[in-house]
């Protein structure tokens, strides 16, 4: 069974054809940035098992050892490339994010310590009739 995943816009889609190795959560300040939120959260997978379907992913060398792939057209964060063997997928691109439960934490000096909070926080509802609005133009969560 294959694992697929993509940006938000659809430009950029891939499959990973075989098992999803360690995932995690990196509260680094590069993974901040690079996700726009608190932390990444990343799991990895085997390149010779990952074909890009779709489009081409734009990449930034964020350091000497370490390029990060992103969709050119909507931006959304797919990967974290360190090496020649693995590469990591952002979780939320992974069109069933619930295939990668973290197991780990990197970089724990740099959390945002409010993430602590989450679960007791205030939930907060749109207005009646929002939802109906809204026309997403979000790819759907399958190859199209
Ligand atoms: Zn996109
Ligand atoms: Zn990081």
């Amino acid at each position: 069974m294959s694992i697929t995943g993509g940006c938000q816009c659809g430009a950029v889609r891939y499959r990973i054809d075989g098992e999803l190795g360690r995932a995690s959560i990196c509260h680094c300040r590069m993974c901040q940035k690079a996700f726009g939120g608190p932390f990444g959260p990343l799991v990895s997978a085997r390149i010779a098992e990952l074909t890009w379907t779709r489009g081409e992913r734009k990449r930034f060398a964020s350091s000497n050892r370490v390029e990060r792939g992103f969709c050119g057209d909507c931006g959304t964060p797919l990967t974290f490339e360190y090496s020649d063997t693995w590469i990591d997928v952002s979780i939320g691109s992974l069109d069933d994010p619930s295939l990668a439960v973290p197991t780990v934490q990197l970089e724990v000096g740099s959390r945002m310590t409010w993430t602590d909070s989450i679960p007791a926080l205030e939930h907060v509802l749109p207005p009646e009739g929002y939802y109906e609005t809204i026309q997403s133009r979000q790819h759907p969560d399958h190859d199209t």
